[in-house]
């Protein structure tokens, strides 16, 4: 009988950035973390969901052209993005930018503290955490 050895990836397929073993031995992580691509799109698709910051206007999609053209590498950037840049995309119309902008303009205006909180994805801190810490902090 043959055993074979799974093949164990050195480097992120993303950033190429070499790959960290966690202590247990059972992890792999891209310690890129703040410029990783693919960290990045996690963190902002994360951030942008119905249930999170409510962005439905920043899909995966536009995340990941945004991400390749340097224009968004947090969730702050998403606040100042730049829609003449936007407006010149393929395919991407007057419509498709107005309702884009609506759409994060009308995240901005409405997300509360604790939802803003809970959607940094922070480990650990969910909606309920987010809850008690803005309540202690009455904000
Ligand atoms: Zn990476």
């Amino acid at each position: 009988m043959t055993i074979i050895h799974p093949l164990i990836p050195t480097h992120c397929p993303s950033c190429k950035a070499p790959l960290i073993l966690t202590s247990t031995g059972v992890d792999l992580f891209c310690g890129n973390t703040d410029d990783c691509p693919a960290q990045i799109l996690g963190r902002l698709s994360y951030y942008c969901q119905r249930s999170r910051a409510n962005i439905p206007g920043l899909s995966t999609k536009i995340l990941e052209k945004l991400i390749n053209q340097n224009q968004v590498t947090d969730i702050f950037d998403i606040y100042s993005l730049d829609y003449n840049l936007v407006s010149q995309w393929n395919g991407f119309g007057s419509k498709s930018v107005e309702n884009l902008k609506n759409s994060i303009d009308q995240s901005k205006n409405t997300i509360s503290p604790t939802k803003f909180l809970a959607s940094l994805g922070i480990k650990g801190i969910g909606i309920e955490v987010a809850s008690l810490i803005c309540n202690q902090l009455e904000v």
